[in-house]
């Protein structure tokens, strides 16, 4: 057997100021034909794709990976390259028996709001109708008939946060080698509701409503026509037409049994729309809880600022607030403004520096905050994930500082990366366990990255481009109804498109 095996993996955010380009790409990763094999052995989708079919002896022609923290839309530029990048040596490959392609299904690129149905578009274009195509996806795709259509399969992560980026390249791959040696005929289905919430109660253990689901979906799969079931929560901060919440149900050779779960789950998302709207505190409230915690770190979440949502990364909301609170307990904080962490590298270690820091990148929220502290370290920026999306691969944060002002350790860093642990503040020497408070940019990953040092964690009600309350934000392009704006829809009809 012979499988391309290729990737672009980015989560748009269109309500971000900032748009995605080439560099950004290269901060994480852009590997081209056989560099792409440097990616085994990391915890990515292509990893794991690497492995199953090195374990079935199949030859792997690679085409192309990409991934990048998340971020404005795709420069059309951008999208162009990588998409020829992935196109170039899938018209060279010779004859292939498959092709396995993992993504996020949110990327979006300036001209083309559908870059996932649009490359699979392409491939079909290049290897006809029949081969055997396995795309996977992240859990918050944003799934479109077009990719319903042309892939054989659809497989999204089943965990957030997001530790099964490598099985879940095993299972696609898995299902492809099947559908490949005739073992099994993919017949899919996708059936949306119209809602969109935040992602900070989407966790996918213990008992909210998105552990739930996929419980469900578990079981489902454990039916023998059932191949695999994606419940899929859809990337909130993208304004796109009929996004939506629930799932991809693959069967095998029973599409209206497909039709019959997909549409099912989806309901069941609508009835557990609720369960899904989270509770944030002001900045002086969640302090105020942290401080009759005893010990620490208690978890500031600012997760209107999430970097791995697609926000710059350079709010100082939490700044400002403790600063004037005079908060006085060891507190860590990052943010991304890079002519800061300059003049931090301008006055060197253990001098005083005073700087204007903050909304370096997107003035939209707030205003930047003058500072005088003391410069504790400087660095290169790079570090290793240790696990997640990223996981095994080296990023970049660019030139960085730690800065001492009063009990506030402050990360300055020069760009910004994907917020999974502490990887970033150990990487200057900052040790979580030494801090009472710790701001956090990311909704979910902190659950698992801080679960045996956490005393607590507070959604704090900060600006931003990636709030978890979805009702400041304007969507155009999708149609009324759709919760949470509509909070009721009589009659609600689930439309489903069979693949
Ligand atoms: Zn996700």
């Amino acid at each position: 057997m012979r499988i391309g095996v290729g990737s672009i993996f980015q989560e748009s955010n269109q309500f971000a100021a900032t748009q995605t380009d080439l560099p950004l790409f290269r901060n994480s990763y852009v590997h081209e034909g056989d560099a792409l094999l440097r990616l085994a052995g990391t915890d990515c989708e292509v990893a794991g794709m690497l492995a199953v079919c090195a374990e079935a002896g199949a030859q792997v022609v690679p085409l192309a990976a990409a991934r990048c923290v998340s971020g404005g839309a795709l420069s059309d530029n951008c999208y162009a390259y990588l998409k020829e990048a992935l196109l170039a040596p899938l018209r060279e490959a010779g004859t292939l028996d498959g092709l396995a392609l993992a993504t996020h299904g949110s990327m979006v690129a300036a001209s083309e709001l559908d870059p996932e149905g649009d490359i699979l578009d392409a491939v079909r274009a290049i290897v006809g109708p029949e081969l055997p195509i396995v795309m996977t996806l992240d859990l918050h795709a944003h799934v479109t008939p077009r990719m319903v259509r042309q892939a054989t399969a659809l497989v999204s992560f089943a965990h957030y946060p997001h530790d099964d980026t490598y099985s879940t390249g095993e299972r696609g791959a898995r299902l492809l080698l099947k559908t490949v040696q005739g073992e099994i005929e993919p017949a899919m289905a996708l059936a949306k509701v119209p809602m969109i919430c935040g992602a900070c109660n989407g966790q996918t253990f213990g008992d909210g409503p998105m552990a739930q689901l996929t419980r469900r979906a578990r079981w489902l799969e454990k039916q023998p026509s059932i191949l695999s079931v994606s419940c899929v929560q859809v990337h909130p901060h993208n304004d796109l037409p009929n996004m939506g919440c629930g799932a991809v149900v693959v069967t095998d050779s029973h599409p209206a049994l497909a039709a019959k779960e997909a549409q099912a789950l989806a309901a069941d998302f609508w009835e557990r729309r609720w369960a899904f709207e989270t509770e944030t505190l002001s900045v002086g409230e969640a302090v105020a809880r942290g401080r009759r915690i005893e010990g620490g770190p208690v978890l500031l979440v600012d997760t209107a600022d999430c970097t791995g949502g697609g926000a710059p990364g350079d709010s100082v909301a939490l700044l400002r607030e403790l600063l004037a609170m005079g908060v006085e307990e060891p507190a860590f904080l990052m943010v991304v403004d890079a002519a800061a962490a300059q003049k931090c590298a301008d006055k060197g270690v253990g001098r005083n520096v005073s700087l204007q820091v903050g909304y370096s990148i997107d003035p939209t929220w707030g205003r930047p905050v003058a500072v005088s502290g003391v410069v504790r370290r400087l660095s290169d920026g790079c570090f290793v994930y240790d696990g997640g999306l990223f996981g095994g691969t080296r990023a970049s944060m660019g030139l960085s500082a730690a800065v001492q002002i009063g009990s506030i350790e402050l990360l300055v860093m020069s760009q910004p990366t994907y917020d999974w642990g502490d990887e970033q503040f150990r990487s200057v020497g900052m040790d979580v366990c030494r801090a009472k408070f710790i701001g956090v940019k990311n909704p979910m990953n902190y659950r698992r990255a801080y679960r045996d040092v956490m005393k607590a964690a507070f959604v704090v009600d900060t600006p931003g481009p990636t709030p978890t309350h979805v009702r400041n934000l304007r969507y155009r392009r999708m149609k009324r109804p759709f919760f949470p704006f509509d909070e009721e829809i009589p009659d609600l009809e689930i439309p489903v498109v069979v693949g």
